[in-house]
């Protein structure tokens, strides 16, 4: 399923470990792809969440990896998609779980001697789980932690590429992420069965919305039994190329500044 290897070297498993002795070091920077296996609705697969991480991460590795010194860890498919948890094929951690698979993941990859660990998120449900292990794994290991997401809407939302159509709500299998698969795995989209899912009484509100200043519990059932928010019907792979190529960019520049980034004490 994984996207395949573009050669360029910085996978940390790919080394031995005299390799990983002698060539990851305290100014190396490990990166650590996290998707997700949950439902996208009717025209996409369980797996976009983990393609975008992987394909992401392996896309800036190739491109500023050696010039940063960026090690790339194996992506993690699984984490915490419980909203999905009403829909069978959905695989999910419980936030604790994950948390702790984040502590020992980090505790044991610190054990290379880097000193900065990157959460390269493409599910927006953990993101709140892995701004708080951000903090966590720096108070127990000392690591630099950051926490990036490979395109927006990374999150709850309030802004999409298809704006008018999405009214801001393509969080979840949209316009956006519609797209990037188109891009990156064609194969795996069925575009005749994409329909639009917006859930529209919301976006009356002024503060109860994805993007607004109250934020509010819910499942992807919540919205209806499509089980994506968003408008995925004019998504084409040229957008998503765009938005590809425009989050690797982004990514590329967000590396630079954490490859070097010093607290100044
Ligand atoms: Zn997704």
């Amino acid at each position: 399923m994984s996207t395949p290897r573009a050669g360029h070297g910085r996978n940390l498993e790919d080394l031995t470990l005299p390799e990983v002795r002698e060539r990851v070091r305290p100014s190396s920077t490990l990166l650590w792809p996290i998707g997700a296996v949950e439902q996208h609705g009717p025209h996409l697969p369980l797996s976009v969440d983990h393609v975008v991480a992987d394909s992401s991460a392996q896309a800036v590795a190739a491109e500023c990896g050696e010039e940063l010194d960026v090690w790339v860890l194996p992506t993690m498919s699984v984490s915490k998609s419980d909203e999905h948890s009403w829909s069978p094929g959905s695989l999910w951690l419980s936030a604790s779980t994950l948390m702790s698979v984040v502590r020992d993941v980090a505790s044991s990859a610190s054990s290379t001697g880097a000193e900065r660990l990157v959460f390269l998120n493409a599910h927006g449900g953990n993101t709140a789980l892995l701004g708080v292990a951000c903090r966590e794994v720096r108070r127990l290991f000392g690591l630099r932690t950051f926490l990036v997401h490979p395109f927006v809407p990374p999150d709850h939302g309030g802004r999409s590429s298809s704006g008018a159509n999405e009214l801001g709500m393509g969080i979840h299998g949209g316009f956006d992420e519609t797209s990037v698969m188109l891009h990156l795995r064609p194969d795996l989209v069925q575009m005749h069965k994409a329909v639009r899912s917006v859930p529209e009484r919301l976006a009356a509100n002024r503060h109860v919305r994805f993007g607004g200043g109250v934020a509010f519990g819910w499942l992807s059932d919540d919205f209806g039994p499509d089980g994506h928010i968003g408008d995925p019907t004019a998504a084409t792979a040229e957008a998503g190329k765009q938005l590809f190529e425009g989050s690797v960019a982004l990514l590329a520049e967000q590396l630079a500044e954490i490859s070097t980034f010093n607290f100044g004490r």
